[in-house]
């Protein structure tokens, strides 16, 4: 049974959050003179002068309409990097507990453990990118607090088979990340609408992919009231800035208009599979439920300098294990994809 307490770190558990001044004024007033802010005014025009919601109800609250998730089941952070930081310092002692991420994967998990000093213990994929879930559940002892699942998974673009996914669900007591950061390109369902079926799931997606605003740093977590209680304990008082905030809502306007790029994206996609699939550099593209490919050519490092002096810019992940020899490259507009073409066109084998 999942137990939120006996997941939760004691610091934590006692912890007196921060009250701000915002936090503690609840009501109508014209006259604000108790957050030490300027009242003069600010070199810009707007209220930029006063402290933004800390809470970001007004995004919420579309996020909610959007997601179909209610908005006291959403935390949003700084980028998706604020929501796994504090999953680390909600619920992981540093120097005793640990985390399962399944390689390879976004390197962020591994990364965000080992600031806070947190072990990593790793169940690589099987052979065709999918959940070794013998290995998984080998790794699970009874410090084991978190278990990230990215699906469609970075690098690799496939998403898991969700029967996999559910499995783990059912199973582990503690926490299951779901990074959904690619969810808008995949042929899969979002598991944000199970949310009351599993008290231990969080659902992570991002702005910063088909959303278009990876410049904002807008990352979003779903879950139980009880987990968002927790992410907002933690995190700092006014983690979204008000132009943020602002500019969000404003895109949050345009569904239509980011449909209309994931339909551009998905189909570019294809298209891209099969261009690079006639190259003679090319020898596998893995199937993709991303924005991006995941391709195994004759000489990764030569191809990825062949590019660079051609101003191409893609990620090298051939020292990657299961990765060996394969590049990662977005999906670009369709006249990049063209100039990416081109060029490995005149790639001389
Ligand atoms: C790009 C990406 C994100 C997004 O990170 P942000 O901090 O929100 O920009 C999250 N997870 C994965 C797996 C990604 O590839």
């Amino acid at each position: 049974m999942f137990d939120i307490n006996k997941l939760l770190r004691e610091n934590i558990k006692t912890l007196v959050p921060y009250s701000s001044a915002r936090d503690e004024f609840k009501g109508k007033a014209d006259v604000f003179l108790d957050a030490n802010e300027n009242s003069i005014g600010s070199p810009l025009a707007k209220n930029y002068n006063r402290y933004p919601d800390p809470l970001q109800w007004k995004i919420k609250y579309k996020l909610a309409e959007i997601k179909g998730v209610p908005p006291q089941n959403i935390f949003i952070g700084n980028g998706s990097d604020e929501c796994i930081d504090i999953l680390y310092r909600g619920f992981c002692n540093p120097g005793k507990d640990n985390v399962i991420i399944c390689p390879p994967t976004y390197g962020m998990y591994e990364v965000s453990a080992n600031i806070n000093d947190v072990e990593v213990r790793k169940a690589r994929l099987t052979d065709d990118f999918q959940l070794d879930l013998i290995h998984l559940e080998n790794l699970v002892d009874e410090n084991t607090k978190i278990i990230w699942i990215c699906s469609p998974n970075n690098p690799t673009g496939n998403s898991f088979n969700r029967e996999d996914i559910e499995t783990v669900l059912n199973n582990f007591e503690g926490i299951v990340v779901i990074d959904e950061a690619y969810i808008n390109f995949s042929r899969q369902k979002s598991f944000i609408q199970e949310l009351t079926e599993y008290p231990n799931l969080v659902v992570m997606q991002t702005l910063s992919k088909a959303w278009g605003l990876a410049a904002l740093r807008l990352g979003m977590s779903f879950a139980s009231e009880e987990i968002i209680e927790v992410y907002n304990k933690i995190k700092p008082p006014y983690n979204i800035s008000q132009a943020a905030q602002e500019l969000v809502a404003e895109a949050l306007e345009n569904v239509e208009q980011v449909n209309g790029f994931i339909k551009e994206l998905v189909q570019s996609r294809e298209e891209l599979i099969k261009e690079l699939a006639q190259l003679p550099v090319v020898k596998k593209i893995y199937p993709s439920d991303a924005n991006f490919l995941l391709v195994k050519v004759i000489d990764a490092r030569a191809i990825y300098e062949y590019l660079l002096a051609k101003a191409i810019v893609v990620r090298d992940r051939s020292k990657v294990e299961l990765c060996e020899g394969c590049l990662r490259i977005t999906v670009g507009t369709k006249k990049e994809n063209r100039e990416l073409i081109e060029s490995l066109k005149t790639f001389i084998v």
